[in-house]
């Protein structure tokens, strides 16, 4: 291609060149691919300064393969909490510039990994606002503190009514090595349901976004168990989940009937939070909406019935994510 080259500084004829490189990130070896560009008339190579910088998508893959926290995890739960990054920081008793830098990218050095962790976890959130008490004014310190009241009760009286039912299951290759996200599958079906989705089809592409997450990052979205039954696969217990987003009034159902077909079109009545989403799971929920967009109930069921995935198991078996692998898509 004929481009100006900052070296020869005319037009000359610019080879775009992409390669792998090797970067050392403590003590492991990471492979990125990098893209640059070299004048065929004088030899230099330069970069384009639109793209990124290797060392962000090398920390990048450094922190997925140690299940760190990317960059934008820690920005979406400081947002989710109306938080400025220097009020988090003098929370989490971290001085100058330490949070920007690591919501801009920089890798994250353990002991600071391990107090995120801590710190998302409610009660403790609640604890280390309580312990600084000059960081916050009065009237957004009693919000905050409401706020996380509210999202821990939530939280346990659901997931303790779930377990109760239907029992706890360990994160495995059945839940895609996940424990049950259950804001993750309450907006995930908000998503798909955004101006309404058939039931049967709400179904399979819950399904298609956690295994195609899983063969692509080896770990599902929602930690849901999906049950191979006459459909297709469906999410364990999907009517207990549908009927509390109904209930909840998130979720409106409408009865379709065509000629001898009849369904359930399940309508999202609120926006999804996206915030609960990494960025990997955003991409796929847009991915997989928009390649089954098309389709209606009987197609995607077809199409499923096509997966090793179903055609490898029985009636009623739970299906092993370890069939993500041969995914048609
Ligand atoms: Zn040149």
């Amino acid at each position: 291609m004929k481009k100006i080259c900052p070296h020869c500084e005319k037009e000359t004829s610019i080879r775009h060149i992409k390669e792998n490189e090797r970067f050392e990130v403590r003590g492991e070896s990471i492979e990125v691919p990098v893209e640059y560009y070299q004048c065929d008339e004088c030899g230099e190579t330069f970069e384009n300064t639109r793209d990124h910088d290797p060392l962000v998508t090398v920390y990048k893959e450094y922190r997925r393969r140690y299940d760190m926290l990317q960059p934008d995890d820690i920005k979406q739960w400081r947002k989710r909490y109306g938080l400025t990054q220097k009020e988090l920081s003098q929370i989490l008793g971290w001085g100058g510039a330490t949070l920007s830098r690591y919501e801009n990218g920089a890798l994250q050095v353990d002991a600071h990994e391990k107090l995120l962790r801590l710190a998302m976890e409610p009660h403790n959130l609640r604890k280390l606002i309580e312990e600084s008490p000059q960081v916050l004014c009065d009237e957004k310190r009693d919000r905050l503190l409401k706020e996380i009241d509210a999202e821990e009760d939530e939280a346990n009286s659901f997931e303790m009514l779930f377990e109760e039912k239907f029992g706890r299951y360990a994160p495995d290759e059945f839940s895609g090595y996940n424990r049950l996200q259950l804001s993750k599958l309450f907006n995930a079906i908000l998503f798909f349901c955004k101006g309404g989705a058939l039931k049967t089809k709400l179904n399979k592409l819950l399904f298609y976004v956690d295994f195609r997450h899983f063969k692509e990052y080896t770990v599902s979205i929602t930690g849901v168990r999906y049950v191979h039954l006459e459909h297709g696969p469906v999410p364990e217990n999907y009517e207990f989940f549908t009927a509390e987003l109904l209930r909840g009034n998130d979720l409106k159902v409408e009865e379709i009937i065509f000629g001898d077909f009849s369904g359930y079109n399940l309508i999202a009545c609120v926006e999804p939070d996206l915030s609960v989403f990494g960025d990997s799971e955003l991409r796929l929920l847009a991915e997989i909406k928009e390649y089954f967009r098309s389709f209606g109930s009987n197609q995607i069921r077809d199409f499923s019935h096509k997966e090793r995935a179903y055609l490898e198991t029985s009636n009623q078996e739970i299906i092993s994510y370890l069939y993500a692998r041969d995914l048609q898509i």
